[in-house]
């Protein structure tokens, strides 16, 4: 499994890019960082996109890669979610007033997008991987995402707080060969981490010891929010936790 992580952080700053991760150049987790990574042939290429939850910096690029590849492909993108994150995109996004409705242009028979409801906790396949959805703790209904093509099984935390069935989830896999987890405030915001969802240095350390792959597996952080990069950055390293970096930005994992 190749995994490109396109955009890899909380915010949006000069070269630093919200969340989108590519796996195996055909299937992308969120839509934060597409149009300003993607070449137009690989952004005409996406035939699938899975949005964890309705937050712009999860969703806003579906609008401009609509746009891009209008005309240039041959088949509907289909962009997967939870019943709330479709309804929220449908009725707040691509609504006809934000932005077009691309479900419907160029036509109703062949438009740009399509729209596939996935249910918690109920694993679908698509681009010959299986994808577990499972709900983790955020202001509005978020899913992580457990990715496995058989042989190589990853698990992607989205944004969260501290969470509980996420990790009884993932235990129960036979093996977790990478975790993907956000954090995104430094400790000492811990109050703000608490009321936006997230995770600092010091909530991201309990949380690890509910993963029983731990020192096992390999740890990925990411959504740090720009502004307080420095400071996540020294404090995660100081946690001193085996196999866990920071990603990188446009960083090619190969697992
Ligand atoms: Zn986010
Ligand atoms: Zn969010």
């Amino acid at each position: 499994m190749e995994i490109r992580a396109l955009g890899v952080y909380g915010n949006q700053l000069l070269r630093k890019r919200t969340t989108t991760f590519m796996i195996n150049h055909t299937l992308l987790i969120d839509a934060g960082a597409i149009t300003a990574s993607l070449t137009l042939k690989e952004q005409a290429e996406i035939n699938n996109i899975i949005l964890t939850h309705s937050h712009a910096d999860h969703i806003k690029d579906i609008a401009f890669l609509a746009d891009n590849v209008i005309g240039r492909k041959p088949v509907s993108i289909t962009i997967y979610g939870s019943e709330t994150v479709i309804n929220d995109v449908r009725e707040h996004y691509l609504n006809d007033k934000i932005w077009p409705d691309f479900t419907i242009i160029p036509s109703t028979q062949n438009p740009v997008f399509k729209y596939e409801v996935i249910e918690v906790e109920k694993e679908f396949s698509v681009c010959n991987l299986k994808i577990m959805p499972v709900r983790v703790n955020h202001p509005v209904f978020t899913t992580g995402l457990i990715v496995s093509d058989g042989k190589v099984t990853v698990a992607f935390s989205s944004d969260t707080s501290p969470t509980e069935r996420f990790w009884e989830v993932v235990n129960s896999y036979r093996k977790i060969d990478a975790l993907f987890i956000e954090t995104s405030f430094p400790s000492e915001l811990e109050k703000l981490a608490e009321v936006s969802g997230h995770l600092t240095p010091a909530m991201l350390s309990k949380e690890l010891e509910k993963f029983r792959f731990l020192g096992k597996s390999r740890i990925f952080i990411y959504h740090i929010k720009p502004a307080f990069e420095r400071k996540v950055k020294r404090e995660i390293m100081k946690l001193g936790i085996p196999n866990l970096r920071i990603l990188r930005q446009n960083e090619i994992i190969k697992l």
